[in-house]
């Protein structure tokens, strides 16, 4: 009965009241005296009886007065009572404030874990909120690794520290294995201490559980001696479940961040390969449309290109009612250049002259490709027969101006080419193939003419 006024509740209004009513009941005055002989109620005159009274079996004073034994008795009983009611009263308050604030500060250490994300950040909210209930010097954590089956100390700031926390090391692992919460009122008389330097005196330990699995020992340290007493030991304990739990919680966070970012690299790594497939795919998909369509020797339109052409042209023609017309070429004596100069050479003329004849067109509708060895075929689209000449003369005279040595040919000293017209407007029951066998008859009328010119050809009715 500590710190508990006998004086303050012999004042309290209503307890004034009962005794007044007391006295009056009996027709007796009395007075209360406390145990240093001060008269702290009623009227101490006449003496003959004294009772003491008693709360919690300590004295606190007695009752006298004028007043049969048995009445002094029967009073000092009623006020005994009255005090020990007084006192668990007020013992009942401060222990149900104290679970107030108890159950308010778990509420705010959880809050305050709850926003933590890394084990470190955690840690500082630990130590920070635990301070602020316990007066502690240092507080500790040992993580335990259950696939090494190894206890090792989470952040040491200092030098100094890391000495104290090597002496309790032996400590921590008993806690850790008897799986306990332990103070230890001073580690110097502890069997497990190791003896060597260190700051700390008293211990509060206790080992961390998530879910029966162990994951570590959280300590509270403090450089005097019998530090701690039963309510740190009590409230201590309460708070590990939480801070095991947040631990755990960091250490997942932790291993998912980890394993993501690891993620988001490979992720990374992974897109650029298939960004690069994806360019070489492209460049391969170019390189075949390329193929598909250009003759690989003269980079020139290949005959699948020009067929599909020509039909496309001619429907246009068709619907148009317009002229089309073709140049077929040849070279002329172009074997006896290749035996003459060689197939390589023979090569980079063809190439020479695919050039030269590309040269000599100039609407973006005209367009030449590789008919066949040597032999090419431009497509003149809107195109009737003198236009056809027109470009033909052109041809002529952009190779003669090319000078091409052939020292074996028959017709000329610089190679020369016999051309081919065929022209017609399309009509439904012409085929482009009638205008291709045209262009050839014009060529084959060409070369029999003496090579090194151009005749021409319509595909009409009258003609056949
Ligand atoms: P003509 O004036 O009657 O057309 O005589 P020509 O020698 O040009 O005709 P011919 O059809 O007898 O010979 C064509 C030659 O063209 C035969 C062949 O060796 C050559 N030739 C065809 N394609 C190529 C090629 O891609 N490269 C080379 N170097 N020569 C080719
Ligand atoms: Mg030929
Ligand atoms: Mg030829």
């Amino acid at each position: 009965m500590q710190n508990f006024s006998f004086q303050k509740v012999l004042k309290k209004p209503d307890v004034k009241t009962l005794l007044q009513r007391l006295g009056d009941s009996i027709g007796k005055n009395f007075a209360i005296i406390d145990t240093e002989g001060r008269c702290l109620w009623g009227n101490a005159q006449g003496s003959q009886a004294k009772a003491d009274i008693y709360a919690h079996q300590i004295c606190l004073g007695t009752v006298t007065g004028d007043l049969a034994p048995h009445s002094a008795e029967a009073i000092a009983a009623v006020v005994g009572y009255i005090v020990q009611t007084e006192y668990e009263k007020k013992q009942l308050a401060k222990d149900a404030l104290q679970k107030y604030e108890e159950v308010v500060f778990l509420s705010q250490f959880a809050n305050a874990m709850a926003t933590c994300t890394g084990l470190h950040e955690l840690i500082e909210v630990i130590r920070a909120q635990i301070r602020q209930v316990i007066s502690v010097d240092e507080i500790f954590l040992y993580l335990y690794d259950q696939s090494q089956d190894s206890l090792a100390p989470f952040l040491y700031k200092t030098e100094d520290s890391l000495r104290d926390f090597k002496a309790i090391e032996k400590i921590v692992e008993r806690v850790l294995k008897f799986h306990q919460v332990e103070v230890i009122d001073d580690i110097q008389k502890d069997p497990d201490y190791l003896n060597q330097p260190s700051r700390i005196r008293s211990l509060l330990c206790c080992s961390l559980t998530v879910q029966n699995s162990i994951i570590g020992v959280l300590g509270l340290a403090h450089y005097q001696a019998k530090h701690f007493d039963s309510s740190d030991l009590n409230l201590f304990s309460t708070v590990t479940g939480q801070v095991a739990a947040a631990i755990r919680t960091a250490q997942y966070y932790e291993t998912i961040k980890n394993y993501s970012q690891t993620l988001e690299i490979r992720v990374k790594e992974r897109t650029m390969e298939l960004e690069f497939a994806k360019q070489q795919l492209e460049q391969v998909n170019q390189q075949l449309k390329h193929l598909a369509i250009y003759d690989e020797l003269t980079q020139i339109p290949n005959r699948r290109y020009f067929t599909s052409y020509l039909e496309q042209e001619w429907r246009q023609c068709l619907r148009q009612k317009s002229p089309i017309s073709l140049i077929l070429c040849d070279v002329d004596y172009f074997k006896n250049y290749n035996d003459l100069y060689g197939h390589q050479m023979g090569d980079k003329c063809l190439q020479s002259v695919a050039k030269i004849i590309q040269n000599s067109l100039k609407r973006p509708s005209d367009v030449l490709a590789r008919y066949g060895g040597e032999e090419f075929i431009v497509i003149l689209p809107y195109t009737d027969q003198p236009g056809a000449y027109t470009v033909a003369q052109r041809i002529h005279h952009y190779l003669a101006g090319a000078k091409i040595s052939h020292a074996d040919s028959p017709t000329n000293r610089y190679l020369t080419i016999s051309l081919g017209i065929g022209t017609t407007v399309p009509l439904l029951h012409y085929h482009p193939s009638d205008l291709i066998k045209i262009a050839d008859q014009a060529l084959y009328a060409a070369k029999g003419a003496g090579r090194n010119q151009t005749k021409a050809k319509v595909l009409s009715f009258q003609c056949s």
